[in-house]
């Protein structure tokens, strides 16, 4: 990398006391090994562990280090966000603080960015550490998403990445609440391109992605993706109307079939709730995140 151009690591962190600090070593390690000019900034996203006290001792330790803090939990999404917002450097690199995402890969990732690519996002060839259920309605999240979506979303794709001062300016213009990351890049455009790798287990401590989380990103993204859901289940009834009236020909039970199509018309209407439910959080105009301490160094460009 020249001299002149920086990069800042966007690193969302909740309760993760018991590896924050081996992920700080190994983090300035690869800014080390690299010559990489620049900060890290955690996102500490409302922890009640100790991640934040460790943080601290990091940050006065290496200037390089920087940090913001959320009031409460407000979630990983908004924490990129966050870490995004506060950035001025010429890229980022957007990673997991269990080190699931090897910030060494951050050297490759550079190079396809430096032949044009202003969005280099890592495709997870394997996941190891995971339960065959999650990895399995993983795979089911992308494909369906990537029907439902306008444009189309690289599979298998989480939120490490490496963007470009540009694609951050174009990402930061999109003010959703309720957001899905990987969806907004897709929307961004500009060149992008995939690299494979391989996710290993977390290093530490467990998931802080539980089904309640998993199934609110998941429907965020469904949101986000417009009004196809929606479309679908009316695709959904049509088909549903044509059968019960072969049913009625043939004479034979329709039970079920009146069953299924009540809970097809409750499925509709519960869908249309989740945009008015969405269309109302967005309409109170609260600031989707809410800092309440910020550490960083005021000097050079790259400040939080
Ligand atoms: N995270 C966060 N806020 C949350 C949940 C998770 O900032 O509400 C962070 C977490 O500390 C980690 C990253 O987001 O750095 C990914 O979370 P996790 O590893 O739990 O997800 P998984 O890899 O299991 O999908
Ligand atoms: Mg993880």
């Amino acid at each position: 990398m020249p001299d002149c151009e920086t990069i800042d690591f966007i690193v969302p962190a909740y309760n993760e006391a018991e590896g924050i600090g081996k992920t700080c070593e190994r983090l300035l390690a690869v800014f080390d090994k690299l010559g990489l000019h620049g900060s890290i900034i955690f996102i500490d996203d409302g922890s009640d562990d100790d991640t934040w006290q460790i943080l601290k001792t990091q940050a006065e330790k290496d200037l390089r280090i920087k940090l913001l803090r959320f009031s409460r939990n407000f979630g990983h999404q908004v924490a990129i966000v966050a870490g995004l917002t506060r950035s001025k450097a010429d890229y980022n690199l957007i990673l997991d603080s269990d080190l699931q995402d090897p910030p060494e890969l951050v050297d490759r990732m550079m190079s396809l960015a430096k032949q044009g690519y202003d969005v280099v996002y890592g495709v997870r060839e394997s996941r190891q550490g995971e339960t065959a259920m999650k990895k399995m309605t993983a795979k089911l999240f992308y494909r369906l998403l990537n029907i439902f979506s306008p444009y189309s979303i690289p599979l298998d794709a989480g939120d490490f990445r490496l963007v470009s001062a540009k694609a951050r300016s174009l990402f930061l213009q999109a003010d959703e609440t309720a957001r899905l990351n990987r969806e907004i890049w897709s929307w961004v455009g500009l060149k992008q391109i995939g690299f494979a790798y391989h996710r290993p287990s977390r290093v530490f401590g467990k998931s802080k992605y539980n089904w309640k989380r998993m199934l609110k990103l998941a429907f965020d993204g469904f949101a986000a993706s417009g009004a196809a859901p929606v479309l679908a289940v009316a695709v959904a009834a049509g088909g549903l109307f044509l059968l019960s009236g072969l049913f009625l020909i043939f004479s034979a039970p329709v039970y079920s079939m009146v069953t299924f199509s009540s809970a097809l018309v409750l499925a509709a209407i519960a869908i249309a709730g989740f945009y008015i439910a969405r269309l109302y959080t967005q309409s109170r105009r609260r600031p989707d995140y809410l800092i309440s301490e910020i550490i960083g160094t005021n000097n050079g460009n790259n400040q939080v």
